[in-house]
């Protein structure tokens, strides 16, 4: 096993503490099948939380947006964050509505970003788009200067980290499994799991007769 992730007195998990996860390999491997995070900032005293794409590159995230973005200035500037990928797995149904719940592999991380330039910062741009796109950095038009002038590239460290997976069947009240009426309701999980659909080319793409890449036909969830 590798290090395990650092939990610290903020990350260490005290509610539902049995759905913690510690080995880095699971942490990577929830970041690298999640596609959206969201992170947090605050601005005048307000928290927002803003979805984002993103990657991981060894142990680091990595995501990036507009050079006048009121979350990149923010985080830029120093601001500490809360980084958070979440994969929901199913819903969880139990007999009474309160022991409900849903199954999910989630990862928490803290800490404050770096800004990345120069050539890490394309090499940032080419994971991100890769981990997004698998196969289009290859095919797409590069970025122009101009373009990656407008784009603040930022990465956090997963150094103070949390991550609980919850993968069980309905926790229930003792009471609901003998009684005569709750007994009888069913209950158990119902799986999801995000699918691509089928590619829709754009009518420049229809009109030209542009086939569909065999990258983007492989891609599934
Ligand atoms: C899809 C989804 C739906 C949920 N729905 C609910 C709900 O409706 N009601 C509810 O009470 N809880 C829900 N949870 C669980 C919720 O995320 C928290 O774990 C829970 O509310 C306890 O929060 P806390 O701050 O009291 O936990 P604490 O255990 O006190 O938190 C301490 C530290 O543990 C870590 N931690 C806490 N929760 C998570 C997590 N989910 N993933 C990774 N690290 C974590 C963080 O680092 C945090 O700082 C849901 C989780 C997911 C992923």
């Amino acid at each position: 096993m590798s290090n395990p992730v650092g939990a610290t007195d903020r990350t260490k998990v005290r509610r539902a503490p049995s759905k913690t996860v510690n080995e880095r390999e699971v942490v990577n491997a929830i970041l690298d099948a999640g596609l959206v995070a969201h992170v947090a900032c605050v601005v005048d005293g307000q928290p927002y939380v803003m979805p984002v794409g993103y990657a991981r590159v060894d142990d680091k995230v990595i995501f990036h947006g507009s050079s006048a973005s009121r979350l990149f200035k923010a985080l830029a500037a120093g601001q500490p964050t809360c980084f958070t990928v979440t994969l929901l797995d199913g819903l969880v149904l139990a007999r009474s509505a309160f022991e409900s719940s849903m199954n999910y592999r989630c990862v928490i991380a803290l800490g404050t970003c770096e800004v990345l330039e120069g050539t890490s910062k394309e090499q940032a741009l080419l994971d991100i788009t890769e981990h997004l796109l698998p196969g289009r950095t290859a095919h797409a038009r590069v970025t122009a200067p101009q373009e990656d002038k407008a784009t603040l590239m930022l990465a956090l460290d997963l150094n103070e980290v949390s991550c609980k997976v919850s993968d069980k069947f309905p926790e229930e009240d003792p009471d609901d499994l003998v009684d005569i009426r709750y007994s009888n309701i069913w209950a158990g999980i119902v799986p999801m799991k995000e699918v691509f659909g089928e590619p829709i080319p754009d009518p420049l793409t229809v009109e030209k007769g542009i086939p569909t890449p065999d990258y983007v036909k492989t891609w599934e969830r």
